[in-house]
Protein backbone atom coordinates (compact mmCIF):
# COMPACT_ATOMS: atom_id res chain seq x y z
CA UNK A 1 0.00 0.00 0.00
CA UNK A 2 1.86 2.99 -1.48
CA UNK A 3 -1.14 5.58 -1.20
CA UNK A 4 -0.25 9.05 -0.06
CA UNK A 5 -2.65 11.28 1.65
CA UNK A 6 -4.06 13.91 -0.29
CA UNK A 7 -2.93 16.77 2.25
CA UNK A 8 0.69 15.78 1.51
CA UNK A 9 0.47 14.93 -2.34
CA UNK A 10 -1.46 18.59 -1.99
CA UNK A 11 1.85 20.35 -0.26
CA UNK A 12 4.67 18.22 -1.85
CA UNK A 13 6.86 18.41 -4.75
CA UNK A 14 4.97 15.65 -6.24
CA UNK A 15 5.25 16.48 -9.93
CA UNK A 16 5.93 13.90 -12.14
CA UNK A 17 5.31 10.76 -9.48
CA UNK A 18 3.32 8.55 -9.40
CA UNK A 19 1.04 7.91 -6.97
CA UNK A 20 -1.71 6.20 -5.50
CA UNK A 21 -4.41 8.04 -3.85
CA UNK A 22 -7.87 6.62 -2.02
CA UNK A 23 -11.26 8.73 -0.60
CA UNK A 24 -14.42 9.37 -1.33
CA UNK A 25 -15.77 11.39 -4.50
CA UNK A 26 -17.24 14.99 -3.34
CA UNK A 27 -18.59 16.09 -7.32
CA UNK A 28 -17.88 14.77 -10.77
CA UNK A 29 -18.19 16.93 -12.99
CA UNK A 30 -18.19 16.24 -17.06
CA UNK A 31 -17.07 12.75 -17.35
CA UNK A 32 -13.45 13.79 -16.49
CA UNK A 33 -13.11 15.72 -13.34
CA UNK A 34 -13.10 14.11 -9.91
CA UNK A 35 -12.99 16.14 -6.77
CA UNK A 36 -11.79 13.24 -4.34
CA UNK A 37 -11.86 13.77 -0.15
CA UNK A 38 -9.95 11.72 2.13
CA UNK A 39 -10.42 13.95 5.07
CA UNK A 40 -7.06 14.84 5.41
CA UNK A 41 -7.72 18.28 4.36
CA UNK A 42 -10.51 20.24 2.99
CA UNK A 43 -8.82 20.99 -0.42
CA UNK A 44 -10.10 17.93 -2.75
CA UNK A 45 -7.68 16.12 -5.05
CA UNK A 46 -8.42 16.45 -8.75
CA UNK A 47 -8.52 13.50 -10.71
CA UNK A 48 -8.45 13.67 -14.14
CA UNK A 49 -10.11 10.64 -16.78
CA UNK A 50 -9.19 10.59 -20.48
CA UNK A 51 -12.74 10.92 -22.24
CA UNK A 52 -13.26 7.14 -23.50
CA UNK A 53 -10.71 5.88 -20.84
CA UNK A 54 -13.88 4.44 -18.75
CA UNK A 55 -17.19 2.66 -19.72
CA UNK A 56 -20.00 3.73 -19.30
CA UNK A 57 -21.12 1.28 -16.84
CA UNK A 58 -18.12 2.78 -13.98
CA UNK A 59 -18.71 6.44 -15.15
CA UNK A 60 -22.19 5.59 -13.81
CA UNK A 61 -20.62 4.67 -10.67
CA UNK A 62 -18.40 7.49 -10.13
CA UNK A 63 -21.17 9.41 -7.63
CA UNK A 64 -20.98 11.62 -4.83
CA UNK A 65 -19.62 9.83 -2.18
CA UNK A 66 -18.28 6.48 -3.65
CA UNK A 67 -15.11 5.27 -2.94
CA UNK A 68 -11.90 5.19 -4.84
CA UNK A 69 -8.40 3.75 -5.63
CA UNK A 70 -6.89 6.07 -8.39
CA UNK A 71 -3.26 5.26 -9.28
CA UNK A 72 -1.74 8.05 -11.89
CA UNK A 73 0.48 10.60 -12.28
CA UNK A 74 0.96 14.14 -10.58
CA UNK A 75 0.75 16.86 -13.07
CA UNK A 76 0.58 20.53 -12.89
CA UNK A 77 -2.79 21.64 -13.17
CA UNK A 78 -4.20 24.59 -15.12
CA UNK A 79 -7.59 24.73 -13.23
CA UNK A 80 -7.80 27.18 -10.40
CA UNK A 81 -7.37 26.68 -6.86
CA UNK A 82 -4.93 23.56 -7.66
CA UNK A 83 -1.57 23.84 -8.11
CA UNK A 84 -1.27 19.99 -8.88
CA UNK A 85 -3.60 17.06 -10.29
CA UNK A 86 -3.89 13.51 -10.83
CA UNK A 87 -4.18 11.87 -14.19
CA UNK A 88 -5.78 8.64 -13.88
CA UNK A 89 -3.89 5.86 -14.96
CA UNK A 90 -6.14 3.02 -12.70
CA UNK A 91 -9.51 3.22 -11.42
CA UNK A 92 -11.02 1.22 -9.13
CA UNK A 93 -14.33 1.63 -7.26
CA UNK A 94 -13.70 0.37 -3.39
CA UNK A 95 -17.83 0.83 -2.29
CA UNK A 96 -20.52 2.36 -4.16
CA UNK A 97 -22.62 5.15 -3.07
CA UNK A 98 -26.73 5.97 -4.16
CA UNK A 99 -26.17 9.40 -4.85
CA UNK A 100 -30.54 9.53 -4.92
CA UNK A 101 -29.99 8.64 -1.30
CA UNK A 102 -26.69 10.22 -0.61
CA UNK A 103 -27.58 13.00 2.40
CA UNK A 104 -25.37 15.41 2.11
CA UNK A 105 -25.35 17.86 -1.34
CA UNK A 106 -22.51 19.96 -2.25
CA UNK A 107 -23.73 23.05 -0.34
CA UNK A 108 -23.77 24.70 2.96
CA UNK A 109 -26.14 22.19 5.79
CA UNK A 110 -26.74 23.57 8.79
CA UNK A 111 -24.89 22.06 11.75
CA UNK A 112 -28.82 20.67 12.99
CA UNK A 113 -29.53 18.82 10.37
CA UNK A 114 -25.56 17.05 10.18
CA UNK A 115 -26.64 16.42 14.36
CA UNK A 116 -28.84 14.02 12.23
CA UNK A 117 -26.55 12.59 10.55
CA UNK A 118 -23.22 11.79 12.73
CA UNK A 119 -21.99 9.57 10.17
CA UNK A 120 -21.71 11.46 7.35
CA UNK A 121 -21.02 14.89 9.13
CA UNK A 122 -17.62 13.83 9.10
CA UNK A 123 -17.09 14.63 5.64
CA UNK A 124 -18.32 18.03 5.39
CA UNK A 125 -16.21 20.99 5.23
CA UNK A 126 -16.81 21.94 8.53
CA UNK A 127 -16.76 19.09 10.64
CA UNK A 128 -13.48 18.33 8.87
CA UNK A 129 -12.45 21.28 9.99
CA UNK A 130 -14.09 20.87 13.85
CA UNK A 131 -12.33 17.74 14.02
CA UNK A 132 -8.76 17.92 12.92
CA UNK A 133 -8.88 21.07 15.12
CA UNK A 134 -10.12 18.94 18.24
CA UNK A 135 -7.74 16.63 17.39
CA UNK A 136 -4.79 19.10 17.29
CA UNK A 137 -5.87 20.93 20.50
CA UNK A 138 -5.59 17.25 22.01
CA UNK A 139 -2.20 16.88 20.93
CA UNK A 140 -1.37 19.75 22.39
CA UNK A 141 -3.04 19.04 25.66
CA UNK A 142 -0.28 15.93 26.27
CA UNK A 143 2.69 17.78 24.41
CA UNK A 144 2.29 20.33 26.54
CA UNK A 145 2.30 18.69 29.94
CA UNK A 146 4.62 16.38 28.74
CA UNK A 147 7.04 19.30 28.10
CA UNK A 148 6.55 20.67 32.03
CA UNK A 149 7.16 17.95 33.19
CA UNK A 150 3.72 16.20 34.92
CA UNK A 151 3.13 12.61 35.00
CA UNK A 152 -0.48 11.87 32.82
CA UNK A 153 -2.43 9.85 35.77
CA UNK A 154 -5.65 7.96 34.50
CA UNK A 155 -8.06 8.23 37.16
CA UNK A 156 -10.91 5.79 36.68
CA UNK A 157 -14.38 6.10 35.44
CA UNK A 158 -16.00 4.53 37.81
CA UNK A 159 -16.26 5.59 41.44
CA UNK A 160 -17.92 5.31 44.92
CA UNK A 161 -16.94 9.24 45.83
CA UNK A 162 -19.17 11.85 43.73
CA UNK A 163 -16.18 14.60 44.07
CA UNK A 164 -17.93 17.35 45.15
CA UNK A 165 -21.70 17.05 44.31
CA UNK A 166 -20.95 19.04 40.88
CA UNK A 167 -23.86 17.79 39.01
CA UNK A 168 -26.57 14.55 39.25
CA UNK A 169 -24.13 11.08 38.41
CA UNK A 170 -24.66 8.37 35.85
CA UNK A 171 -25.15 5.25 39.14
CA UNK A 172 -23.51 2.30 38.04
CA UNK A 173 -25.21 -1.45 37.97
CA UNK A 174 -24.68 -5.09 36.52
CA UNK A 175 -26.98 -7.07 34.41
CA UNK A 176 -26.38 -10.00 33.29
CA UNK A 177 -26.58 -10.08 29.29
CA UNK A 178 -29.32 -12.38 28.96
CA UNK A 179 -32.43 -12.46 31.19
CA UNK A 180 -31.78 -10.29 33.83
CA UNK A 181 -33.83 -10.95 36.90
CA UNK A 182 -37.11 -8.86 37.17
CA UNK A 183 -38.86 -7.31 39.87
CA UNK A 184 -42.97 -8.99 40.48
CA UNK A 185 -43.82 -5.91 38.68
CA UNK A 186 -41.71 -6.54 35.53
CA UNK A 187 -39.26 -4.24 35.23
CA UNK A 188 -35.59 -5.03 35.63
CA UNK A 189 -34.10 -6.06 38.79
CA UNK A 190 -30.75 -4.22 38.45
CA UNK A 191 -28.15 -5.76 40.99
CA UNK A 192 -25.66 -3.10 42.83
CA UNK A 193 -23.61 -5.09 44.91
CA UNK A 194 -20.43 -5.95 42.37
CA UNK A 195 -18.82 -3.32 44.46
CA UNK A 196 -20.49 -4.03 48.06
CA UNK A 197 -21.42 -0.02 47.78
CA UNK A 198 -22.82 2.12 45.22
CA UNK A 199 -21.05 3.61 42.56
CA UNK A 200 -21.30 6.32 40.02
CA UNK A 201 -19.32 7.00 36.46
CA UNK A 202 -16.80 9.64 37.68
CA UNK A 203 -18.04 13.86 37.71
CA UNK A 204 -14.32 14.57 38.04
CA UNK A 205 -10.85 12.96 38.58
CA UNK A 206 -9.33 15.48 40.98
CA UNK A 207 -9.66 13.87 44.22
CA UNK A 208 -7.82 10.89 42.87
CA UNK A 209 -5.37 13.35 41.08
CA UNK A 210 -4.71 15.01 44.62
CA UNK A 211 -2.80 11.85 45.62
CA UNK A 212 -1.03 11.65 42.36
CA UNK A 213 0.17 15.22 42.74
CA UNK A 214 1.43 14.30 46.44
CA UNK A 215 3.44 12.35 45.03
CA UNK A 216 4.72 13.15 41.46
CA UNK A 217 4.46 16.78 41.82
CA UNK A 218 2.76 17.61 39.12
CA UNK A 219 0.05 15.43 37.21
CA UNK A 220 -3.20 15.75 34.87
CA UNK A 221 -5.85 14.17 33.74
CA UNK A 222 -7.62 14.20 30.25
CA UNK A 223 -10.30 11.46 30.37
CA UNK A 224 -14.23 11.59 29.66
CA UNK A 225 -16.29 13.27 32.68
CA UNK A 226 -20.33 12.08 33.14
CA UNK A 227 -22.90 14.36 34.86
CA UNK A 228 -26.53 13.63 33.80
CA UNK A 229 -27.50 17.44 33.00
CA UNK A 230 -30.88 18.10 33.34
CA UNK A 231 -31.05 21.21 30.94
CA UNK A 232 -30.43 21.93 27.46
CA UNK A 233 -27.89 24.31 27.34
CA UNK A 234 -25.32 25.03 24.10
CA UNK A 235 -22.39 24.37 26.76
CA UNK A 236 -23.31 21.43 28.70
CA UNK A 237 -23.24 17.89 27.84
CA UNK A 238 -24.00 14.47 29.67
CA UNK A 239 -20.73 12.97 28.46
CA UNK A 240 -17.60 15.49 27.96
CA UNK A 241 -13.70 15.42 28.54
CA UNK A 242 -12.00 17.07 30.80
CA UNK A 243 -8.10 17.89 31.51
CA UNK A 244 -7.40 18.13 35.38
CA UNK A 245 -3.85 19.00 36.53
CA UNK A 246 -3.21 18.47 40.15
CA UNK A 247 0.33 20.51 41.00
CA UNK A 248 1.86 20.07 44.40
CA UNK A 249 3.51 23.27 45.91
CA UNK A 250 1.25 25.67 43.75
CA UNK A 251 -0.83 28.75 44.83
CA UNK A 252 -3.72 30.37 43.62
CA UNK A 253 -1.09 32.46 41.64
CA UNK A 254 0.76 29.59 40.29
CA UNK A 255 -2.35 28.13 39.54
CA UNK A 256 -3.69 31.13 37.19
CA UNK A 257 -0.31 31.15 35.96
CA UNK A 258 0.04 27.97 34.40
CA UNK A 259 -3.76 27.90 32.93
CA UNK A 260 -3.18 31.23 31.08
CA UNK A 261 -0.23 29.73 29.78
CA UNK A 262 -1.79 26.39 29.02
CA UNK A 263 -4.34 27.64 27.39
CA UNK A 264 -2.58 30.22 25.05
CA UNK A 265 0.00 27.35 24.52
CA UNK A 266 -3.19 24.55 22.75
CA UNK A 267 -4.63 27.52 20.60
CA UNK A 268 -1.04 28.89 19.40
CA UNK A 269 -0.64 25.03 18.66
CA UNK A 270 -3.66 24.94 16.70
CA UNK A 271 -3.05 28.27 14.75
CA UNK A 272 0.47 26.91 13.51
CA UNK A 273 -0.63 23.53 12.57
CA UNK A 274 -4.16 24.23 11.52
CA UNK A 275 -4.01 27.77 9.61
CA UNK A 276 -6.00 26.64 6.65
CA UNK A 277 -8.78 25.03 8.90
CA UNK A 278 -9.19 27.63 11.24
CA UNK A 279 -9.55 29.87 8.22
CA UNK A 280 -11.84 27.92 6.80
CA UNK A 281 -13.76 27.65 9.97
CA UNK A 282 -13.48 31.72 10.23
CA UNK A 283 -14.68 32.28 6.56
CA UNK A 284 -17.48 29.99 7.65
CA UNK A 285 -18.79 32.64 10.70
CA UNK A 286 -18.80 35.58 8.11
CA UNK A 287 -21.24 33.82 5.94
CA UNK A 288 -22.99 32.89 8.91
CA UNK A 289 -22.90 36.50 10.61
CA UNK A 290 -24.06 37.97 7.53
CA UNK A 291 -27.53 36.83 8.26
CA UNK A 292 -27.34 39.16 11.61
CA UNK A 293 -27.68 42.65 11.51
CA UNK A 294 -24.82 44.84 11.88
CA UNK A 295 -24.22 45.28 15.82
CA UNK A 296 -24.68 41.49 15.82
CA UNK A 297 -21.84 40.49 13.95
CA UNK A 298 -18.27 39.72 16.07
CA UNK A 299 -16.45 43.06 15.72
CA UNK A 300 -13.25 40.80 15.31
CA UNK A 301 -12.79 37.37 13.16
CA UNK A 302 -12.25 34.62 14.32
CA UNK A 303 -8.38 34.35 13.73
CA UNK A 304 -8.22 37.93 15.15
CA UNK A 305 -9.39 36.56 17.76
CA UNK A 306 -7.43 34.13 18.82
CA UNK A 307 -4.45 35.83 18.11
CA UNK A 308 -5.99 38.54 19.97
CA UNK A 309 -6.24 36.33 23.27
CA UNK A 310 -2.84 34.86 22.78
CA UNK A 311 -0.95 38.58 22.74
CA UNK A 312 -3.26 39.98 25.48
CA UNK A 313 -2.96 38.93 29.11
CA UNK A 314 -6.60 37.31 30.73
CA UNK A 315 -8.03 40.20 33.07
CA UNK A 316 -7.85 38.93 36.55
CA UNK A 317 -10.49 40.34 39.69
CA UNK A 318 -12.10 38.81 42.23
CA UNK A 319 -15.49 37.34 42.56
CA UNK A 320 -16.15 40.54 44.86
CA UNK A 321 -15.25 42.91 42.08
CA UNK A 322 -17.68 40.94 39.61
CA UNK A 323 -20.14 41.11 41.45
CA UNK A 324 -20.09 45.07 41.74
CA UNK A 325 -19.10 45.49 38.00
CA UNK A 326 -22.64 43.65 36.98
CA UNK A 327 -24.59 45.87 39.84
CA UNK A 328 -23.02 48.83 38.13
CA UNK A 329 -23.80 47.81 34.61
CA UNK A 330 -25.88 49.87 31.95
CA UNK A 331 -27.51 45.71 31.60
CA UNK A 332 -28.45 45.71 35.30
CA UNK A 333 -30.04 49.09 35.68
CA UNK A 334 -32.12 48.10 32.03
CA UNK A 335 -32.45 45.16 34.08
CA UNK A 336 -31.64 42.99 30.94
CA UNK A 337 -30.53 39.69 33.56
CA UNK A 338 -32.41 37.21 33.91
CA UNK A 339 -31.12 36.15 37.14
CA UNK A 340 -30.44 37.69 40.21
CA UNK A 341 -27.53 39.50 41.00
CA UNK A 342 -26.18 40.10 44.47
CA UNK A 343 -23.00 38.70 46.68
CA UNK A 344 -23.14 35.26 47.14
CA UNK A 345 -24.78 34.02 43.84
CA UNK A 346 -23.50 31.28 41.94
CA UNK A 347 -22.76 33.28 38.41
CA UNK A 348 -25.17 32.19 35.48
CA UNK A 349 -23.41 32.48 32.00
CA UNK A 350 -25.30 35.86 31.04
CA UNK A 351 -23.20 37.30 34.05
CA UNK A 352 -20.14 35.61 33.15
CA UNK A 353 -20.40 36.76 28.74
CA UNK A 354 -21.68 40.16 30.37
CA UNK A 355 -17.85 40.39 32.01
CA UNK A 356 -15.92 39.59 29.24
CA UNK A 357 -17.94 40.54 26.27
CA UNK A 358 -19.17 43.77 27.29
CA UNK A 359 -16.64 45.06 30.31
CA UNK A 360 -13.40 43.78 29.14
CA UNK A 361 -13.46 42.02 26.04
CA UNK A 362 -11.34 39.36 26.74
CA UNK A 363 -10.98 36.41 29.26
CA UNK A 364 -11.84 36.89 32.46
CA UNK A 365 -10.53 34.91 35.78
CA UNK A 366 -12.31 35.66 38.68
CA UNK A 367 -11.11 34.43 42.30
CA UNK A 368 -11.93 34.29 45.61
CA UNK A 369 -15.67 33.09 45.29
CA UNK A 370 -18.22 32.99 48.41
CA UNK A 371 -17.28 29.34 50.54
CA UNK A 372 -20.98 28.00 50.24
CA UNK A 373 -21.22 27.76 46.25
CA UNK A 374 -17.70 25.86 46.01
CA UNK A 375 -16.71 22.35 47.10
CA UNK A 376 -15.30 21.18 50.18
CA UNK A 377 -11.77 21.32 49.11
CA UNK A 378 -11.00 24.72 48.32
CA UNK A 379 -8.78 26.48 50.32
CA UNK A 380 -10.53 28.89 53.13
CA UNK A 381 -9.28 32.71 52.81
CA UNK A 382 -8.48 34.29 56.01
CA UNK A 383 -11.68 36.58 55.64
CA UNK A 384 -13.66 33.74 56.65
CA UNK A 385 -16.36 34.07 53.80
CA UNK A 386 -14.36 33.14 50.40
CA UNK A 387 -12.44 30.36 48.96
CA UNK A 388 -9.51 30.55 46.79
CA UNK A 389 -11.18 29.29 43.81
CA UNK A 390 -10.37 30.28 40.09
CA UNK A 391 -12.99 30.23 37.39
CA UNK A 392 -11.41 31.32 33.73
CA UNK A 393 -14.16 32.85 31.86
CA UNK A 394 -14.24 32.91 27.92
CA UNK A 395 -16.25 35.27 25.69
CA UNK A 396 -19.16 32.88 23.44
CA UNK A 397 -19.05 30.44 26.64
CA UNK A 398 -18.47 31.81 30.04
CA UNK A 399 -17.23 29.31 32.46
CA UNK A 400 -14.45 27.25 30.57
CA UNK A 401 -12.23 26.56 33.36
CA UNK A 402 -12.90 26.34 37.45
CA UNK A 403 -9.98 25.51 39.65
CA UNK A 404 -8.52 26.86 43.22
CA UNK A 405 -6.08 26.47 45.22
CA UNK A 406 -6.77 23.22 47.29
CA UNK A 407 -7.24 22.90 51.47
CA UNK A 408 -3.83 21.47 52.60
CA UNK A 409 -4.84 21.94 56.77
CA UNK A 410 -6.15 18.61 57.81
CA UNK A 411 -8.48 20.27 60.86
CA UNK A 412 -10.07 23.15 58.35
CA UNK A 413 -10.90 20.49 55.54
CA UNK A 414 -12.17 17.79 57.81
CA UNK A 415 -14.41 20.84 59.55
CA UNK A 416 -15.69 22.05 55.94
CA UNK A 417 -16.71 18.57 55.14
CA UNK A 418 -18.51 18.56 58.19
CA UNK A 419 -20.13 21.31 57.61
CA UNK A 420 -21.12 20.58 54.04
CA UNK A 421 -22.05 17.09 55.02
CA UNK A 422 -19.06 15.35 53.05
CA UNK A 423 -18.79 11.50 54.97
CA UNK A 424 -15.43 12.36 56.40
CA UNK A 425 -14.69 9.11 57.12
CA UNK A 426 -15.43 7.41 54.07
CA UNK A 427 -13.22 9.34 52.44
CA UNK A 428 -10.39 8.50 54.99
CA UNK A 429 -7.81 7.82 51.99
CA UNK A 430 -7.94 11.09 50.67
CA UNK A 431 -7.52 12.75 53.63
CA UNK A 432 -4.55 10.65 54.38
CA UNK A 433 -2.52 13.29 51.74
CA UNK A 434 -2.88 16.02 54.59
CA UNK A 435 -2.22 13.16 57.22
CA UNK A 436 1.22 12.46 56.05
CA UNK A 437 3.27 15.13 54.58
CA UNK A 438 0.38 17.28 53.58
CA UNK A 439 1.60 20.87 51.08
CA UNK A 440 0.14 23.41 49.58
CA UNK A 441 -1.30 22.56 46.67
CA UNK A 442 -3.69 23.41 43.40
CA UNK A 443 -5.12 22.50 40.17
CA UNK A 444 -8.20 23.08 37.89
CA UNK A 445 -10.45 21.84 35.40
CA UNK A 446 -10.78 22.73 31.54
CA UNK A 447 -14.10 21.44 29.91
CA UNK A 448 -12.00 20.18 26.41
CA UNK A 449 -15.22 21.03 24.68
CA UNK A 450 -15.79 24.65 26.02
CA UNK A 451 -11.87 25.20 24.62
CA UNK A 452 -12.83 23.27 21.29
CA UNK A 453 -15.80 26.04 21.01
CA UNK A 454 -13.76 28.62 21.59
CA UNK A 455 -11.02 27.79 18.90
CA UNK A 456 -13.59 26.38 16.35
CA UNK A 457 -15.87 29.80 16.51
CA UNK A 458 -19.06 26.99 16.79
CA UNK A 459 -21.55 27.86 19.33
CA UNK A 460 -23.08 24.63 20.14
CA UNK A 461 -21.25 22.27 22.00
CA UNK A 462 -23.03 19.12 20.01
CA UNK A 463 -21.19 19.92 17.43
CA UNK A 464 -17.38 19.74 18.62
CA UNK A 465 -17.73 16.41 19.84
CA UNK A 466 -17.80 13.54 17.46
CA UNK A 467 -20.67 11.78 19.08
CA UNK A 468 -22.88 14.17 21.94
CA UNK A 469 -24.94 12.94 24.62
CA UNK A 470 -27.31 15.15 25.59
CA UNK A 471 -30.88 14.26 27.63
CA UNK A 472 -33.08 12.05 25.23
CA UNK A 473 -29.97 11.99 22.90
CA UNK A 474 -27.74 8.70 22.52
CA UNK A 475 -28.55 7.08 19.28
CA UNK A 476 -25.17 7.40 17.39
P1 LIG B 1 -21.04 25.07 34.64
O1 LIG B 1 -21.10 26.25 35.56
O2 LIG B 1 -20.84 25.45 33.21
O3 LIG B 1 -22.15 24.09 34.85
P2 LIG B 1 -19.38 23.75 36.51
O4 LIG B 1 -18.99 24.90 37.37
O5 LIG B 1 -20.50 22.89 36.96
O6 LIG B 1 -19.69 24.28 35.02
P3 LIG B 1 -16.92 22.41 37.16
O7 LIG B 1 -17.43 21.43 38.13
O8 LIG B 1 -16.23 23.61 37.65
O9 LIG B 1 -18.12 22.83 36.19
O10 LIG B 1 -16.04 21.61 36.09
C1 LIG B 1 -14.85 22.10 35.51
C2 LIG B 1 -15.03 22.41 34.03
O11 LIG B 1 -15.62 21.33 33.32
C3 LIG B 1 -15.95 23.58 33.75
O12 LIG B 1 -15.27 24.79 33.90
C4 LIG B 1 -16.34 23.33 32.32
O13 LIG B 1 -15.32 23.76 31.43
C5 LIG B 1 -16.40 21.82 32.23
N1 LIG B 1 -17.76 21.29 32.34
C6 LIG B 1 -18.51 21.15 33.45
N2 LIG B 1 -19.70 20.58 33.19
C7 LIG B 1 -19.70 20.34 31.85
C8 LIG B 1 -20.63 19.73 30.97
N3 LIG B 1 -21.78 19.23 31.41
N4 LIG B 1 -20.31 19.62 29.66
C9 LIG B 1 -19.14 20.10 29.21
N5 LIG B 1 -18.20 20.66 29.99
C10 LIG B 1 -18.47 20.79 31.30
MG1 LIG C 1 -22.43 22.67 36.32
MG1 LIG D 1 -19.87 26.92 37.20
MG1 LIG E 1 -17.05 25.48 37.98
Amino acid sequence: NNRVKIKALLAGDTIGQEVTVMGWVRTFRNNQFIALNDGSTNNNLQIVVELGQLDDATLKRITTGASLRVTGEVVASVGKGQTVEVKAKQLDILGDSDAEKYPLQPKRHSPEFLREIAHLRFRTNTFGAIFRVRHSLAFAVHKFFNEQGFVYLHTPIITSSDAEGAGEMFRVTTLPATNPPLNDDGSVNFKEDFFGKSTNLTVSGQLEGELGAMAFSEIYTFGPTFRAENSNTTRHLAEFWMIEPEMAFYDLEDNMDLAEKFIKYIIQYAMDHNREDLEFLAQRLVEEEKQLPQDKRSELGLIEKLEFVLNNGFERITYTEAIDILLNSPAYKKKKFQYEVKWGIDMQSEHERYLVEKHFKKPVIVTNYPKDIKSFYMRQNDDGKTVAAMDILAPGIGEIVGGSQREERLELLEQRMREMHVPVEEMSWYLDTRRFGTVPHAGFGLGFERIVLFVTGMTNIRDVIAFARTPKNCEF
